[in-house]
């Protein structure tokens, strides 16, 4: 849409990529046609800026006389971002209290696609071979043979250095071949393989279908037991969407579901998604933005950052494992990705589909209302049976000392061993032990940026930080007393009940899963693989297998400690330590043969562990709505953090308070604190924090930007806002 009909635009006011900056305004000059949403470079002093020509009474800022403007250098080669999506920018930016250019950033997230068309070089074998022989050129050409790739990845796929291939290039063994960045992505077929769905499932589906067709927005919960065929079922709707060529967006927890996910997607339509994450490579990443932004992307697949890209054509969201605190981003602009999604899914009128087997408090609470519409598949499929739950208490039944797993848990060990079924032990800890200390003198580990012990990872012979990454090898003597030999590992991680389960059970092939293992998403098929293929008995793992993965062989899970995740005493412990059990308990038994679960746990009375036993989510869900009834928490009340930081404790310590002592008073939102944070120490900056509870009908928003914009802090002072935080730390 030009901005003036008939007129070529003289001026335009720009959303510049800086959030310390305001609105600019600039002349267009003759000849260069720009509209709303254009992307645009400007100069800015001697630098230049990247843009977003935006509409002037949504953007107020002072005029600047005509005389003064300077002209824009370029329109850049990309589509204008769309007026609803230019709307989810300022609706993100205003609830989540964040620069516009904080949220803009995001949609313009690959600096490469805005610099038009590009080519890189590749290379292939051609076939020849070099004069001269050695061992690592042998085994580079047959490592390549049918690749084409760029010299570094080709040097990874062949596991030998660039400079080995380099000479391989001079030799004219393999050859460079100029290819367009943004080559073209398979095509995926809407019927390439239709599945058998069950009724349940065809029920659900043909709804969904029924939902991308009609084009408006329509928030569904699909609320339906792990295995019961959610992915089989929302499935059908990415078939329709892509019939009706429209765009898909699937958003998923984590990069290590994704594997599994692909081969899944490809088997039922033929080719991959488009997939965008934060590892992409630049090219890669552009390749992506671009097709995303002409709209021949049709599919994609990402975390929580696909969300805000410029779609061409969005048809459908599905937010999958949609109770997943990882989507909500706890730096940068602290946005909730489930939650946007909705509104995306508003501005743009299509459904939204968030998918759950343990949906979020809130989610269940928006469909109990009648605001979401709920769709339920009640039942595994193929008739598989929801295991059997069974408490294990460890006042009763103690685990040796220097070990964690109690006889009961032992003994269905050694039996599913026995069977030659698999087993899977839960624990969301990393590393061999969470604090090392020395036993002659009590020094203990502690990170030097952080309120953090170091956790000892064996695998790795490294003590790491989990918040900042600090890392140290582990010393010889203890670096406080220098007494040698003396440091002793405190509580368990997973590697240490791997270890465990070796010596109860030496025969044993047990594979450790954790983010640290499972890095990338080649080494995550590995595993799959292996699981697969019966390599593996017993798997250790973190929350990372919680989710997604379905091995049929699997009849055993054992929870080490349901009780770790009620210890934070944050307020959706009881839900996260429901969801992580039950999405744990939901890997058992999804084949032919029964599961089993064991729960260990030392408060078997506590209200989430005896609704985990008695497989009775209708009752846990009544009591915690209860609770948060009672609390004026989400989603009767809301809450929001004011985080205050400095490298300055001092300066940290002053700026809290100065805010504290200018709270606001008011009858509907009542302010806490401010209190050193959990976390006193992050990343080497010292942190307050305060706590805001608000009616539902306060302004929360508004009061906040008020009270922040009267008081003036010290440059090295950073003032975080957090709505509907999830983390508390
Ligand atoms: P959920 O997402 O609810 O956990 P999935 O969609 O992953 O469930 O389904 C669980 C397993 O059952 C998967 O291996 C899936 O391929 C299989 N499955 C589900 N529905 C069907 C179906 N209609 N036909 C064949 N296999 C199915
Ligand atoms: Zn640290």
């Amino acid at each position: 849409m030009p901005i003036w009909l008939g007129m070529p635009a003289t001026r335009a006011r720009l959303l510049v990529m800086n959030a310390a900056l305001g609105p600019l305004d600039y002349r267009v000059p003759e000849g260069m046609a720009v509209e709303h949403g254009s992307v645009v470079v400007a100069p800015l002093g001697p630098r230049q800026v990247t843009g977003i020509v935006w509409e002037d009474e949504r953007l107020p800022t002072d005029p600047v006389p005509e005389g003064k403007l300077r002209p824009l250098l370029a329109v850049l080669d990309v589509p204008p971002i769309s007026a609803q999506l230019r709307r989810l920018i300022e609706w993100t930016a205003d609830y989540y209290v964040a620069p516009l250019a904080a949220v803009a950033r995001m949609v313009i997230a690959s600096g490469g696609a805005l610099r038009g068309p590009a080519t890189m070089t590749e290379y292939r074998l051609t076939g020849g071979a070099p004069e001269r022989m050695t061992p690592q050129r042998t085994a580079a050409i047959e490592a390549l043979e049918g690749e084409q790739a760029t010299i570094r990845e080709l040097a990874g796929i062949a596991g030998v250095s660039e400079g080995v291939l380099r000479g391989l290039v001079n030799h004219g063994v393999l050859e460079p071949v100029e290819v367009d960045v943004d080559r073209p992505y398979s095509r995926a077929a809407a019927d390439f393989h239709l599945p058998d769905l069950s009724d349940d499932q065809r029920e659900v589906s043909d709804r969904l279908v029924e939902l991308v067709g009609a084009r408006k927005f329509a928030p569904v919960l699909l609320d339906g037991v792990t295995g019961s065929g959610k992915t089989e079922t929302y499935f059908e709707a990415i078939g329709a969407a892509i019939a009706a060529d429209r765009q898909v967006l699937v958003m998923l927890p984590e990069i290590a579901l994704t594997e599994a996910f692909l081969s899944r997607f490809e088997k039922r339509f033929g080719a991959g998604p488009v997939v965008w994450h934060s590892s992409l490579k630049s090219t890669e990443r552009r390749r992506a933005w671009r097709a995303i932004a002409s709209g021949e992307a049709q599919v994609v697949v990402g975390a929580r950052s696909a969300l805000f890209l410029p779609y061409a054509n969005l048809g459908l969201i599905v937010v999958d494992e949609a109770h997943e605190i990882s989507f909500k981003q706890d730096d940068g602009v602290r946005y909730n990705a489930r939650d946007v999604a909705v509104m995306r899914a508003r501005f743009e009128g299509m459904p939204v589909v968030l998918a759950s087997a343990t949906p979020a408090l809130e989610s269940l609470h928006m469909a109990d209302t009648g605001i979401y519409e709920k769709l339920v598949l009640p039942s595994r499929f193929g008739g598989a049976q929801m295991p059997d739950i069974q408490l294990v208490d460890l006042t009763e039944e103690k685990p040796g000392s220097g070990a964690w797993i109690a006889p009961p848990l032992r003994r269905a060990l050694f039996d599913r061993l026995e069977k030659g079924e698999q087993s899977l032990l839960f624990l969301n800890r990393r590393g061999y032990a969470p604090l090392t200390l020395c036993r002659h003198c009590g020094f203990r580990f502690q990170c030097p940026n952080c309120s953090a012990w170091l956790v000892e990872h064996r695998l790795s012979k490294r003590l790491a930080c989990h918040h900042c990454g600090h890392e140290t090898a582990p010393p010889e003597k203890c670096p406080d007393c220098g007494e040698p030999d003396c440091l002793v590992a405190c509580g368990p991680g997973v590697e240490r009940i791997a270890d465990e389960v070796t010596e109860m059970l030496p025969e044993a092939r047990v594979a450790v899963v954790t983010s640290d293992t499972l890095n990338s998403p080649e080494k995550a098929a590995e595993f799959v693989a292996m699981a697969e293929a019966k390599a593996i008995d017993v798997i250790v793992g973190t929350q990372l297998v919680t989710k997604g993965f379905h091995f049929p062989e699997l009849t055993l899970v054992g929870v080490i400690d349901a009780d770790l995740g009620l210890e934070g005493g944050d307020l959706r412990a009881a839900e996260r330590t429901y969801q992580q059990v039950a999405q744990v308990a939901g890997r058992a038994g999804r084949g032919a043969k029964p599961g089993e679960v064991l729960i260990q746990t030392r408060h078997p009375e506590a209200a989430v562990i005896a609704a985990l036993e008695a497989g009775d989510r209708d009752a846990f869900y009544e009591a915690e709505t209860e609770a948060r009834r009672y609390a004026n928490a989400p989603p009767f009340g809301r809450w929001a953090a004011i985080i205050i930081s400095s490298e300055d404790e001092k300066e940290a310590r002053e700026a809290a308070h100065r805010l504290g002592d200018t709270r606001p008073i008011l009858e509907d939102v009542q302010v806490l604190g401010p209190a050193p944070a959990p976390m006193a120490l992050l990343r080497g900056r010292y942190r307050y924090r305060l706590l805001l509870n608000a009616k539902r009908s306060a302004e929360l928003q508004q009061v906040i930007r008020d009270w922040l914009s009267r008081i003036n802090h010290p440059p090295g002072v950073r003032i975080g806002v957090d709505i509907d935080p999830y983390s508390f730390v």
